[in-house]
């Protein structure tokens, strides 16, 4: 069994407490490792580290310390295939998405982060008397939160701004699947990463993580998760007037009008909902579709759902995998039950489907769609964050636009029309961060990325990431 360990001062530790949780597959149910629980002792000795190692890490220039992220993307490249086979053992989903989709871009966050921080500058502003520059320095030690459902995308997305800016960082994965960010520790002592400067402690949020927050040595914190856990992070954080970047939960629209390219939506819209089980926070949940055009839409829709492929996720003809664990899977099964009682029409969702044997006591689930849901039950207005979607009338864009913006998340949406004005004037108005015209989940680093309301505070991604990562400093100089 794989013990995984802590990585610390530039090496592998075993927890001071010696204690360990269960890591487990979610398509077999079977236990693969185990995982520290970390506590307030190996916190300190993290910090430690990290700020030992801060004054020489923040004085090496940009180029030097870009150079570590290249080696660091290097080496995921390189490792690829084992990534991809972990991550997928871990999360229970497809290894071909794993390896296609969420190492890859683990790769290309420290490679992009490694190019923009020695194109990163600051603002200078020239007046009549004077002139003022602006220097962006480093916090110190600053903490990235992260979750189970893209684990070390998510990962190295928060981590990979914060080194290249010149803080030092204290990580935790989520313990639902922390394998990929124990082999991304050894990883780093490969690319000769300087000990102190990033570490890893594995554990619970309850326990480890809610110990990082609330630790006064934390000059920041970059989370991703869900709404309720950023709201306790916002609260702790408040009085340390300490800065946030929290990346939260959704309830994505999809807004579908009758001049939309049918197949190339009910395309999008079948990927936009159910890649990686559903589990993604950008996953459209809620599909709004104008009146003249539902049937044909909802008779495709539901026909290429059907189609897909639920199974064990090795195989290369897996849509679906599994679900991360039984407790989740037990929270989807509920909300299905929860839209049934609300007068949801059950679609699809209770075809047969065979598994291998090795599979039987994996975490499963159909994709499931519903019609006839109202728009504010439960169903229709909470986050389910598995494969679950609902489709929806409208008669009109006002109501489209009305539906859409009726919910207390505003992570992403997308909008498929070939009405050029209407995509212009729905991108402004509707309540999202993220807005997709006739396309789902195409991503360009360089964007601010996040959510209004319920949905985050900050942005991620290029130079907002760089700013959150550094405190501006204001010189003026008298001429
Ligand atoms: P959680 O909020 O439960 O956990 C996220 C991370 O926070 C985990 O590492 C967790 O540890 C840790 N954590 C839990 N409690 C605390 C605490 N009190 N103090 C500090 N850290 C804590 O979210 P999930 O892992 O369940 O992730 C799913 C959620 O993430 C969904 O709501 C989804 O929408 C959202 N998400 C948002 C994204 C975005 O970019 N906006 C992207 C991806 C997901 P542990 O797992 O060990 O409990």
């Amino acid at each position: 069994m794989e013990m995984i360990a802590n990585y610390i001062n530039g090496e592998l530790n075993p927890p001071q407490s010696a204690d360990y949780l269960d890591d487990t597959n979610p398509a077999t149910g079977e236990i693969f490792a185990k995982i520290p629980l970390s506590n307030e002792n190996d916190l300190k000795y993290a910090i430690a580290s990290a700020e030992k190692a801060f004054p020489e890490w923040s004085k090496l220039s940009a180029k030097e310390r870009a150079s570590f992220l290249i080696k660091i993307s290097n080496l995921i490249k390189d490792n690829l295939e084992e990534l991809a086979a972990a991550e997928s053992t871990d999360t229970g989903k497809p290894f071909q998405l794993a390896k296609t989709v969420d190492i890859p871009r683990a790769a290309s966050n420290m490679e992009f982060f490694a190019h923009a921080i020695t194109q990163f500058s600051s603002e200078s502003h020239a007046g009549r008397d004077s002139i003022n520059y602006t220097l962006r320095k480093p916090l110190g030690v600053v903490a990235c939160i992260s979750p189970w459902n893209l684990p070390l995308y998510l990962f190295t997305w928060k981590i990979a701004p914060a080194l290249a800016t010149g803080n030092c960082v204290i990580a935790k994965p989520s313990e639902i699947t922390p394998y990929t960010a124990y082999l991304f520790s050894k990883i780093c002592i490969e690319a000769g990463l300087p000990k102190g400067v990033l570490n890893i402690l594995h554990g619970t949020g309850r326990e480890i993580g809610n110990s990082i927050v609330q630790n006064k040595n934390i000059k920041a914190v970059s989370f991703t998760g869900g709404t309720a856990t950023g709201r306790k992070i916002a609260e702790i954080s408040a009085p340390m007037f300490r800065k946030i970047s929290l990346e939260l939960g959704g309830k994505n629209p999809a807004l579908v009008f009758a001049d939309c390219d049918l197949e190339k939506t009910v395309d999008g819209l079948v990927r936009a909902s159910f890649t990686n089980q559903g589990e993604i926070c950008l996953c459209a949940s809620r599909i709004y579709i104008e009146k003249s055009i539902y049937e044909d839409f909802k008779s495709s829709f539901v026909e290429k759902v059907k189609a897909l492929k639920v199974g064990n996720p090795l195989n290369k003809n897996s849509n679906l995998g599994a679900l991360v664990s039984a407790q989740h899977l037990g929270k989807v099964k509920q909300y299905i039950s929860i839209a049934k009682e609300e007068g949801g029409k059950q679609l699809c969702g209770d075809e047969d489907f065979e598994l291998e044997e090795k599979n039987k006591n994996g975490y499963f689930l159909r994709p499931h769609v519903f019609e006839n849901l109202p728009n504010q039950c439960r169903a229709n207005q909470e986050e389910i964050f598995g494969p679950v979607v609902s489709l929806n009338i409208f008669k009109d864009e006002q109501e489209a636009l009305s539906l859409a913006n009726q919910n207390e998340y505003g992570l992403a949406s997308s909008i498929w029309t070939n009405d050029l004005s209407r995509a212009h004037r729905l991108g402004d108005q509707i309540e999202t961060g993220i807005v997709w015209i006739n396309c789902w989940m195409n991503r360009d680093l360089r964007t601010p990325f996040g959510g209004m309301k319920n949905s985050g505070l900050g942005r991620e991604g290029g130079l907002e990431a760089l700013r959150f990562f550094t405190e501006p400093k204001n010189i003026c100089i008298q001429y």
